[in-house]
């Protein structure tokens, strides 16, 4: 998979497409899939790098979402909850089920969140990922052995997935890609052609790496440009209402010790009325989130001082050792892409439940959902976008099929167990060169060989795709991928024909957006 060959895939194109989508994050590249795996023709155009947006800045949870639960959104609880598991059946080498515990520190808590937790299980039915059960005060101990003791009753364990979720899209590109589809990132959809009538029949479209300008015709375009999607929608009719409230949510990364054991923290009720996870995540501890509404989306959101402040608070609560601004390895923010509804207090009493929405100029709009649901989203996505487009009707295909990498025993590849069945040519290109087996880094287990790896077949064209979403050290420890990055230059360099000056821009434009996700030396002092 490179970007020669999805160039060649669009100069052989003369008629219009089946579909264009708008967008590279998990909802445009799972309708891709699910598209070109019922033999749809389709082009799907990503303005940035695939997972730019929120679809690689996520909590990185395959969950049914217990929370929906206690607003008692059953339907999309059970939904989340076969998608989860249809998500580990499909892509076992990305996807792993995980222990969260509950922690109980009054007497009520353990038969609340006990049967609370049972129901999340029986919800599962067929799709279940392990027995929840009440615990001991000694036995959550073993689950979380740096959870703060005093006051301590005991609580409850459940389980639901993890996954990386840059990672896992790049591999739904591969298998979109494996299907048929033509997908390319840096090209930024700037605008629709329409019929006489005024119905949307094609893109206007610019790539980012050329300046090169196209059309592309399409009996359907799909905006599935997440957080953008109002304006994608404005581009192809100024009268549009808006129809997205954007929501930021920001994480906060800390080493290994403040989170002992192989368990996640759910707390359940946070000051101010979510849920926070302390999840344990590629040998680091991931604590998030927040919901804090904002104005407009930006691609690279910036968390604010509140949220860092309430998420350090709240993990001092839990923790035997209160994490510090000084502890803080990265910070990340994401925006959530909500659908507007009338009543809600705030938005984390909006719906994740997923729109579909059509424009009078025939424009689709998929928006909201959750990254765990993505497959679900799209079947519904393609079924009306076929409809609309008059495209001859064809069955979902997606429920059994396989993501690209597939494979059951993916621990056996070790640090490179993401890549499942890819992790063999890796290895590959190591015996070919033995200097691409040294680490990047000693603070992060990545080789120079992932680097080589990334450009000439995950489609990466940046230090920042590198270092950012082919593998994630930026969002592990960003201090440590500033330091990777003239080294990740250099390789890069070699496959792309990089000058010297090219490859100092790329540093000096990879450190500059690194330091959004450190705290300055102002923000440190601030504790
Ligand atoms: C903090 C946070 C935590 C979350 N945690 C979880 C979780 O643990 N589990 C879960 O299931 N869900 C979670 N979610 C929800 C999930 O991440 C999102 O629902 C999902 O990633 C949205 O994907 P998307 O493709 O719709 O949007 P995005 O990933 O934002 O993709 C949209 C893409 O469209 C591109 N684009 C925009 N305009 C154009 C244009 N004109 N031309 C070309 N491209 C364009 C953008 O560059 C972007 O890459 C979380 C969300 C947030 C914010």
């Amino acid at each position: 998979m490179n970007r020669n060959q999805m160039w060649r895939r669009i100069a052989g194109h003369s008629q219009s497409w089946d579909m264009v989508v708008v967008g590279g994050g998990a909802t445009g590249v799972g309708v891709a899939i699910d598209a070109a795996a019922r033999g749809y023709d389709v082009l799907l155009l990503e303005q940035s790098d695939f997972g730019k947006g929120t679809s690689s800045r996520s909590t990185k949870l395959a969950h049914g979402g217990v929370r929906y639960l206690e607003q008692g959104n059953i339907g999309l609880v059970m939904e989340a909850l076969k998608e989860r598991g249809l998500l580990l059946q499909n892509a076992p080498h990305l996807v792993h089920d995980l222990a969260f515990v509950v922690p109980n520190y009054d007497w009520w808590e353990a038969p609340f969140y006990g049967l609370g937790l049972k129901l999340y299980q029986l919800l599962a039915g067929k799709y279940g990922f392990g027995t929840s059960r009440i615990l001991s005060r000694e036995e959550t101990l073993e689950y979380l052995p740096t959870l703060k003791i005093e006051g301590l009753r005991g609580g409850a364990v459940y389980y639901d997935g993890q996954f990386d979720d840059a990672r896992l899209l790049i591999h739904m590109v591969a298998t979109a890609f494996e299907q048929g589809a033509t997908l390319l990132n840096y090209v930024e959809v700037t605008g629709v052609t329409k019929d006489s009538q005024g119905f949307v029949n094609g893109v206007r479209a610019r790539d980012a790496m050329s300046g090169n300008e196209f059309q592309a015709g399409a009996k359907v375009v799909i905006n599935a440009a997440g957080a953008f999607s109002d304006l994608m929608r404005l581009r192809a009719d100024p009268g549009v209402s808006p129809m997205i409230v954007p929501s930021q949510g920001i994480h906060l990364v800390f080493d290994k010790s403040f989170l002992q054991g192989n368990s996640a923290i759910m707390v359940p009720h946070t000051s101010d009325g979510r849920v926070l996870f302390a999840i344990p995540w590629h040998g680091h501890t991931l604590v998030g989130t927040t919901d804090t509404p904002v104005p407009a989306p930006t691609l690279e959101p910036v968390a604010m001082e509140q949220e860092i402040e309430f998420i350090l608070s709240t993990a001092a609560e839990y923790l035997t050792k209160a994490p510090t601004r000084d502890n803080v390895l990265s910070v990340f923010a994401g925006i959530r892409p909500l659908v507007r509804a009338s009543g809600a207090a705030n938005t984390a009493a909006l719906s994740r439940d997923h729109v579909i929405h059509i424009d009078r100029s025939g424009l689709v709009t998929i928006s909201g959902g959750k990254w765990t649901t993505y497959r679900h989203m799209a079947e519904d996505c393609v079924d009306q976008a076929a409809t609309l487009a008059e495209l001859p009707e064809t069955p979902c295909a997606t429920h059994h099929l396989r993501i690209h990498g597939y494979h059951e025993n993916a621990k056996e590849f070790g640090p490179l167990a993401v890549y499942g069945t890819d992790a063999d040519e890796i290895r590959k290109l190591i015996e070919d060169d033995p200097e691409l087996k040294e680490c990047l880094h000693s603070a992060l287990p990545y080789l120079k060989a992932e680097v080589v790896w990334a450009v000439r077949n995950e489609m990466a064209l940046t230090v920042e795709d590198i270092l950012a979403r082919r593998t994630r050290a930026l969002f592990l420890n960003a201090r440590a991928a500033s330091e990777m990055a003239p080294d990740v230059a250099k390789l890069i360099a070699k496959e792309l024909e990089w000058s010297e000056m090219r490859q100092r821009d790329e540093v000096a434009s990879f450190r500059a957006l690194a330091s959004n996700y450190m705290l300055s030396a102002k923000q440190r002092n601030l504790s």
